[in-house]
């Protein structure tokens, strides 16, 4: 099934500079504008590593149509939702990590710590995280 780009009916544009350049940092490394290490690619995601990685292991797993975040993500595509969880599991069985265990997040807004507004699946993993997060 073929998937829907940025732009396309459906996903939210994140908006063009007069240059023709996405304003959105992940639509522009979605794009190859700029640079990442990805561990994955399909159809509908695609997921690099974290340039300041918060654990031994930080991938942010995203869905290359621009979504705010994870809530518009999974109310317009609720397959594409499950496909980022999907790939995440993924990455955590090739990467070595599925067995010890790792942590999923969705940061959302101002409050939960969102920097980039463009909807990204945090990985974190490689060693006890503990129970929660610092807040
Ligand atoms: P959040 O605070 O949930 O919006 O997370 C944004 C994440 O994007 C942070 O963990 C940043 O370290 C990460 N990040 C920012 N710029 C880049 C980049 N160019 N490549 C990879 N990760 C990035
Ligand atoms: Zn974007």
């Amino acid at each position: 099934m073929r998937r829907r780009r940025s732009g396309e009916k459906g996903a939210h544009s994140p908006g063009r500079s007069m240059s023709g350049m996405t304003d959105c940092l992940f639509c522009r490394i979605v794009a190859g504008e700029i640079p990442a290490t990805v561990v994955a690619d399909t159809d509908g995601v695609l997921a690099f590593r974290d340039i300041d990685p918060k654990a031994p292991h930080h991938i942010l797993v995203i869905p290359k149509a621009h979504y705010t975040n994870a809530a518009d993500m999974a109310a317009a595509e609720p397959m594409l939702a499950g496909e980022v969880l999907a790939a995440a599991g993924r990455i955590a069985e090739s990467e070595g990590f599925a067995a010890d265990g790792y942590r999923l997040m969705f940061n959302t807004g101002g409050h939960g710590g969102q920097e980039v507004f463009h909807a990204h699946l945090h990985v974190l993993a490689g060693k006890p995280l503990g129970p929660m997060l610092a807040v």
